[in-house]
């Protein structure tokens, strides 16, 4: 392209319109002339504008002036984004293929022992299958990124078939269809186009030059956004998280990102160092940085915590996924806040930014604090420990009005000789339709982590439940006890359903329940 460019320069020295002849002359000057970064860029660029766009408040405005600054380019956006939006629908059309494929394999399956597969017969294989949806996925940083690590037609044993039909991993036409798969495994800014959904087969040559140029092309990039900060943590997340990371360091509200602490099925958890205060916010020191994941997959089965959430009821159905996941993000942000406000140990909300939430971190220069499961207290700390839960689980309850509904050894930190409670997203007030069989699984687990631990004082899991509830279910053995638990939650549903209201509490003795007008 540069070269055109520069062609053309050379044929019209004088600067300045040129004669007419040149304007009319296929192989006159063309009016605009300068295109000289890669599709990469013009890539991050529509991104960049895209959600400088979709940006409700104008927080970091001077970060979103430098975000436009370094790539310029005008030309080329449209039909870059008409390509995606022609691979996007693509892949919803490929995806919806191979969904009625499925259902047509379990309809001829059914719970037969003898199975048969339409494998062969998917739009989209194998290697992309377990990416439901439109957002680049997830890179792990301990991966390295080039390695085809899901499943590829080879099997482990480096052979398929009998006799002379047998196939090894370096037959010609299976190596292909590999290779082209590891296409997907290129960094995320690296556009592979819509060949991997194709049985297209790269030869081997082929893929090795391609994967020489996606590396050169990654430093090239990585080179233009040069900056302290943009260390270890950025191939963890998709493009637009990036972005919105990038805006937090360089409007200086957080001064670097350290690096990942812990990745998740549902998040990843990055470290960073605090930046400047702003006038209505104080940054902690340190800040832990939880990034919703923009897949799906594993928040699937989350529904019903938030689908019965009355707050968040009249939007859910009005929501697409990927605003769903933001609101992950907002409930725990709410929840959070909710917490500190009644004086529960939990980190403070710092900044929510879609799917991104911004907290202080519990722990001290870049060690998390260690999660309850894996710290050894004395006998002495260990009985504080358990007082000091059955204490914030009655606040959570009463003062808060939510139920944590994760919690166990794994969501509690041990940090400054006391217990901080962590990852809320989930929580629901006590009146959720299962609210108090979350609350029966929390004291459960609290209860036999702390029976085990060897707190005698520790009450068991339906004394612990009473105790928090401040109901007085009376049952002596689990499965009545539970029974209780859902004939009280039916009895709230069946209020909504005749009342159109909840009830803001259940009662304490068996009384009708009381509303709180
Ligand atoms: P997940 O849903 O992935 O379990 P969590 O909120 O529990 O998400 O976070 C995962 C891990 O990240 C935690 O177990 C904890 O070790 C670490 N972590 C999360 N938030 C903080 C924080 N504010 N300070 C320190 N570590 C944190
Ligand atoms: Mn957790």
């Amino acid at each position: 392209m540069d070269s055109v460019g520069v062609a053309a320069a050379a044929a019209a020295p004088e600067a300045g319109p040129g004669p007419a002849w040149q304007s009319k002359c296929p192989w006159g000057a063309p009016s605009t002339t300068s295109m000289s970064c890669s599709l990469a860029d013009v890539m991050s660029e529509q991104l960049a504008k895209e959600l400088q766009l979709e940006e409700e408040n104008a927080a970091f405005p001077e970060v979103v002036a430098a975000a436009e600054g370094p790539f310029i380019t005008g030309e080329n956006i449209d039909t870059s984004s008409d390509l995606m939006l022609a691979q996007m629908l693509q892949m919803e059309f490929d995806r919806e293929y191979d969904a009625q494929l499925r259902r047509e394999e379990k309809k001829i399956n059914g719970d037969s022992k003898v199975s048969i597969s339409f494998e062969n017969y998917r739009k989209v294989h194998p290697y992309d299958s377990d990416s439901s949806e439109d957002e680049v996925d997830w890179q792990d940083t301990r991966h390295d990124p080039y390695r085809a690590d899901k499943p590829t037609t080879t099997p482990k044993r480096g052979f398929i078939g009998k006799g002379k039909d047998i196939t090894t991993k370096h037959d010609e036409v299976v190596c292909g269809r590999k290779n082209t798969a590891r296409m997907e495994n290129f960094a995320p800014e690296f556009q592979v186009g819509d060949g991997i959904g194709m049985d297209l087969k790269l030869s081997n040559q082929v893929f090795n030059a391609l994967k020489q140029h996606a590396y050169s092309e990654e430093r090239r990039s990585a080179r233009l956004h040069e900056k302290k900060e943009h260390s270890t943590a950025e191939k963890a997340v998709d493009p637009k998280t990036r972005l919105l990371l990038y805006k937090m360091v360089n409007s200086g509200m957080l001064e670097t990102i350290t690096g990942c602490i812990s990745t998740g099925k549902e998040s990843v958890v990055f470290h960073a160092y605090g930046g400047n205060a702003t006038e209505d916010k104080v940054i902690p020191p340190e800040c832990a940085i939880k990034v919703f994941k923009t897949t799906l997959n594993e928040f699937k089965n989350r529904d019903k915590y938030i689908k019965d959430d009355y707050r968040f009821k009249d939007r859910f159905s009005k929501l697409n996924p990927r605003k769903i996941i933001r609101m992950w993000a907002e409930k725990e942000m709410h929840n959070l806040t909710r917490m500190q406000n009644a004086g529960i140990p939990c980190p403070q909300v710092v900044i929510l930014k879609k799917h991104v939430l911004v907290m202080s971190f519990i722990g001290q220069d870049q060690v998390p604090a260690p999660k309850l499961k894996d710290v050894t207290l004395s006998s002495e700390d260990m009985k504080k420990a358990y007082y000091q839960i059955l204490n914030m689980m009655q606040q959570l309850y009463r003062e808060c009005n939510l139920v944590h509904a994760d919690l166990s050894e794994y969501n509690m930190l041990w940090h400054d000789g006391k217990v901080w409670l962590i990852d809320v997203s989930q929580s629901v007030e006590p009146t959720h339709p299962h609210g108090l069989e979350f609350l029966f699984r929390d004291c459960r687990n609290v209860s036999q982590f702390f029976q085990k631990g060897g707190v005698a004082e520790a009450l068991n899991e339906r004394e612990l439940f009473n105790a928090v509830s401040g109901l007085n279910i009376t049952a002596d053995n689990e499965v009545d006890f539970q029974a209780e638990i859902e004939a009280l939650e039916k009895m709230n549903e069946d209020h909504v359903q005749n009342h159109g209201k909840k009830l803001s509490t259940f009662s304490s003795d068996g009384d009708p329940p009381i509303y709180d007008e």
